[in-house]
């Protein structure tokens, strides 16, 4: 879209759906491409998914969720009351396909491929949030300390040993260590820890909803309108959506970003598009006045769970619960994961500040769905970022902003496309 040409002679009209940290970098990156940004959110801005992940700007993450040879291992997992990974007997019919297509992504061949998709995303991912952060004058948001997995057992430090290896594949500096060796860099783990790798590269938000609402504060500076409103329908014209129809109002589009996190699959329906983003939920407990805090975060290889010191507190995170989007939350099972970790941290009590859950949108082959709709040629789509989110909000809005402009985004977005095949086949879908 040439922006400048707008027969109407004023900006160009943007509608983003969805004010998570997605939604939010995607406004404030159109909004300094010229468009009239309208960002549209049913609740309050950040405090979905975006509001209490673990804070990793995830710059290591290179391996997909599934890895080879994993389903071998599944029915234990779902058995081991201490396992994160959950899936509500209730909702197996609606997860089954996503599942059979999460499954097909486990070849060598495709985690080869994805792990190189993500790798070229986590790339830029980076620098976007460096250029983003300084132009609104709040670095200090996202600092660099790196991060170590640290692992209870010889099995479980073997059992990462492909994701450790596939990381140094694609790059990242991965540094070995004992027990002992961890314990000097960060001095909080205790000697549950033998093994540990640290990842220099990984960086952490201070805390996810300041990150969020600091770029939503110079969107809203800069003249973008936020309006606390539920997207019900889209009136399609020749054009495209020419109409987001709101439980308030109907508002013209010339542009419209669809990225409400999980529940963009729902919206994505109205537009006749089907995608397979799931609801993979995830839980957190706040500590208060933990003994000993961590200034690296943690991460246990053993019960997958995240220890992050915020600003706000000690936030420790963990399951991939597989449930319907509005099913009650079990936080008792979360607590009982999180506990196994404490040990991790000396002299760790779970005195518990506050609890929460919420929803990863989650696709079959651990990439997230960035690009123009098949269907409707003014509908951007920029979602399904899984395990990955906080770390892709500015790379996302720069591709976004490419895209919106009609210009080719600075890396291949192929692999990202809305029309790909979730099950790793090589031809686009029809919908
Ligand atoms: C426990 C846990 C730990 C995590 N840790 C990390 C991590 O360390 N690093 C990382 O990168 N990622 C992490 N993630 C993932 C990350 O949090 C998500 O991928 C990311 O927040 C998704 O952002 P989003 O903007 O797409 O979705 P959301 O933050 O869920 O925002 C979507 C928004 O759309 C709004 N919306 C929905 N429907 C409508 C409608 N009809 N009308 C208007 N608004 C609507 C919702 O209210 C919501 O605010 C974690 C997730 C969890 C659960």
């Amino acid at each position: 879209m040439n922006i400048a040409k707008n027969p109407s002679g004023t900006p160009p009209k943007a509608v983003v759906i969805g004010g998570g940290i997605i939604g939010v970098c995607c406004a404030y990156a159109l909004l300094r491409q010229g468009f009239g940004v309208s960002l549209i959110e049913k609740d309050r801005p950040g405090y979905a998914a975006s509001f209490g992940n673990s804070g990793s700007i995830g710059l290591a993450s290179v391996p997909p969720l599934g890895m080879p040879g994993m389903l071998k291992d599944v029915p234990r997992m779902l058995l081991d009351p201490r396992h994160p990974l959950v899936v509500r007997w209730r909702h197996l019919p609606t997860a089954a396909p996503w599942l059979l297509q999460f499954a097909r992504n486990l070849s060598p061949a495709r985690v080869e491929a994805i792990s190189s998709a993500r790798a070229a995303l986590l790339a830029h991912a980076g620098t976007a949030y460096d250029s983003l952060l300084a132009e609104i004058g709040r670095p200090e948001l996202i600092y660099c300390r790196g991060l170590i997995f640290a692992y209870e057992s010889e099995a479980s430090f073997a059992g990462d040993r492909a994701g450790i290896d596939l990381r140094r594949r694609h790059g990242i500096e991965a540094h070995e260590m004992s027990g002992a060796q961890l314990r000097e860099l960060e001095p909080a783990i205790s000697d549950r820890a033998v093994h540990g790798v640290y990842y220099p590269i990984v960086r952490t938000a201070t805390r996810p909803l300041d990150l969020t609402e600091a770029i939503l504060g110079a969107f809203v500076v800069r003249g973008g309108r936020v309006l606390h409103e539920e997207v019900r329908g889209m009136e399609t014209g020749p054009g495209g959506v020419e109409h987001v129809v709101t439980d308030v109002a109907r508002h013209q589009s010339d542009l419209v970003v669809l990225a409400a996190g999980a529940w963009s699959r729902g919206l994505a329906r109205m537009l006749g598009e089907k995608f397979p983003v799931i609801a993979e939920r995830g839980y957190h407990v706040m500590v208060s006045d933990p003994a000993a805090a961590p200034a690296v975060p943690v991460v246990s290889g053993d019960w997958h769970v995240a220890i992050t010191t915020m600003t706000h507190g000690l936030c420790i995170s963990t399951m991939a619960e597989f449930a319907a989007i509005d099913a009650p939350p079990d936080h008792a099972n979360a607590l009982r994961v999180c506990q196994g970790a404490a040990g991790l941290i000396r002299g760790l009590e779970l005195n518990v500040a506050s609890r929460w859950m919420g929803s990863r949108p989650s696709t079959p082959d651990s990439l997230p769905i960035i690009g123009r709709s098949a269907r409707h040629r003014n509908v951007i789509h920029a979602f399904g970022h899984g395990h990955l989110g906080l770390t892709f909000g500015a790379v996302t809005a720069d591709i976004v902003a490419n895209l919106a402009r009609d210009e080719a985004p600075d890396l291949d977005i192929a692999p990202y496309r809305p029309d790909r095949r979730f099950d790793g086949s090589s031809s686009a879908r029809a919908h």
